[in-house]
């Protein structure tokens, strides 16, 4: 089983709802920091965004266009049973 993975980094605010969001936890255990155009999902809302990753390393989140929505719809109910069966392990 793939380990939960946590990246905390500067607070951004979600778009849809207005939480402020500090880390981002990737179910497949691949990476330990967002990158460029990979999908995220609000932890409240459950809104789709995607990262931009600065050569600085600022992190921000933008509206997803129609060509990573399509793969999103494809991809992502995947994402989520990851997501989700991640934290059952973890018991959060
Ligand atoms: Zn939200």
């Amino acid at each position: 089983m793939v380990e939960l993975t946590e990246y905390h980094h500067d607070p951004i605010v979600c778009r849809a709802c207005g939480t402020q969001l500090d880390s981002v936890s990737d179910p497949y255990g691949t990476t330990n920091r967002p990158t460029t155009g990979a999908f995220t999902l609000c932890i409240v809302c459950g809104e789709v965004s995607v990262f931009e990753v600065a050569e600085d390393g600022t992190v921000t989140m933008r509206e997803p266009n129609f060509v990573e929505l399509e793969i999103f719809n494809r991809e992502g109910k995947a994402l989520i049973k990851a997501f989700m069966a991640s934290r059952l392990k973890r018991g959060r």
